[in-house]
């Protein structure tokens, strides 16, 4: 008898994301009406800008409810090129296509470039999707620890060690997801140089590349470095952090032309195309709405600042300033629990939702969310605070 159980192909062994499994299990004991502190997945608590909502509205109202090309609707993928431009980008509209969320844009690039035989190198800790897409397209991910003393960088010794005749792609997430590190020029030249050296690419996610708080640590995409530089790498960006869209998954990449046309292939046949209205949405937001953008990141900064002081109150934990995203990567190794049982006991003894270090290769952390009210990080930190103090293996 066969078992239809029996899942043979790469995805068999797949599990759940950790971030959005936090997330459910916090709305799970919200519904049984327990007031959680939601600090796991990382979505910012503002809403939608009104001109984003009316442009929607708008589209949907005037017809645009059919398919559009699968890559997007031109006047966004017009929009995003000259975005990417202005960012010192080399790239035109052709070389752009509209994904479902930025997390649909990584996968696609992962399957599109990777395949069985293919290394992949992942710095850990690493975004917890990342590591599965690439499981998922056959290439084997390659692991490179990274430390807080070096801002959970990628070294040229690192590379010297880990990069093959094999490594096709190296994942870059700056500003990173979940340690909040922006990565600095000179590591970006560093593995710049290397991509073309080695003939691998980069897949550089800057989902987050609006949120980065301090001057001296500005966000640079590397493919802004040189044309050679933007031929070896995909850009990805997203509207779901920088504009409080989460909910509307559209993103967006930027490619070499031949990566583009195989990304717009799978798209062909996995997707047809992002909600067409939606992408009017998106339009407006990238049009009118940088003043929004503005408002939300210096809230989140705020927001950082408050909650960065009152870790620093927490016995026991340990955490390096974050210069952008917002999230906190706390090292809880001083506790003598896994961050599964940390993350467990935390929801259910002081109401706290966060998501377990584990997922993202790191047992030893959890990640916060600053993503949310002042008054929510205060009494979080506050249950933390009294929670961290009363665990018995404090070292
Ligand atoms: N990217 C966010 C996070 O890491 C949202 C959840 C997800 O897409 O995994 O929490």
């Amino acid at each position: 008898m066969k078992d239809l159980q029996q899942t043979k192909g790469l995805l068999g062994a797949l599990p759940p994301s950790e971030t959005l499994g936090s997330l459910i299990k916090g709305m799970e004991l919200a519904r049984q009406g327990i007031n959680v502190c939601m600090l796991s997945v990382g979505e910012p608590d503002f809403d939608t800008p009104e001109p984003v909502k009316r442009a929607c509205a708008e589209a949907m109202a005037s017809g645009q409810t059919k398919y559009t090309i699968p890559a997007g609707i031109t006047e966004l993928r017009e929009a995003c090129a000259e975005k990417f431009r202005r960012d010192g980008i080399a790239t035109s509209m052709e070389q752009v296509v509209i994904t479902p969320g930025g997390k649909f844009a990584c996968a696609a690039a992962i399957t599109a470039l990777c395949g069985p035989q293919d290394e992949v190198i992942l710095p850990v800790p690493y975004w917890v999707s990342h590591l599965h897409m690439i499981s998922a397209s056959g290439a084997k991910p390659v692991f490179v620890p990274t430390t807080p003393e070096n801002n959970f960088e990628l070294t040229e010794e690192d590379l010297r060690h880990y990069v093959t005749e094999r490594t096709r792609l190296v994942v870059l997430c700056s500003p990173s997801n979940p340690t909040g590190a922006v990565c600095r020029r000179r590591t970006l030249e560093m593995l710049g140089e290397w991509a073309l050296k080695k003939n691998f690419m980069i897949l550089s996610d800057e989902v987050y590349e609006k949120l980065a708080y301090d001057p001296d640590r500005p966000h640079i995409s590397i493919a802004s470095l040189s044309e050679e530089v933007a031929e070896h790498t995909v850009t990805v960006n997203s509207f779901s952090k920088s504009y409080a869209m989460t909910g509307w998954r559209v993103g967006f990449l930027s490619a070499p032309l031949w990566l583009t046309r195989k990304i717009d292939a799978l798209q062909t046949h996995f997707l047809a195309n992002v909600t067409t209205f939606a992408q009017y949405g998106a339009l407006k937001a990238l049009r009118d709405c940088s003043a929004d953008c503005e408002r939300m990141k210096n809230a989140f900064a705020k927001r950082r600042d408050l909650f960065c002081g009152l870790l620093t109150r927490v016995p026991g934990l340990k955490f390096i300033r974050p210069s952008g995203a917002f999230y906190v990567f706390c090292d809880i190794s001083s506790y003598g629990l896994g961050s599964t049982e940390f993350c467990d006991r935390l929801m259910d003894e002081a109401h706290i939702a966060a998501a377990p270090g584990c997922g993202f290769g790191a047992d030893g952390f959890v990640r916060f969310s600053y993503a949310c009210s002042e008054e929510t990080l205060r009494t979080a930190a506050e249950a933390l605070r009294i929670f961290c103090g009363n665990l018995p293996d404090r070292r």
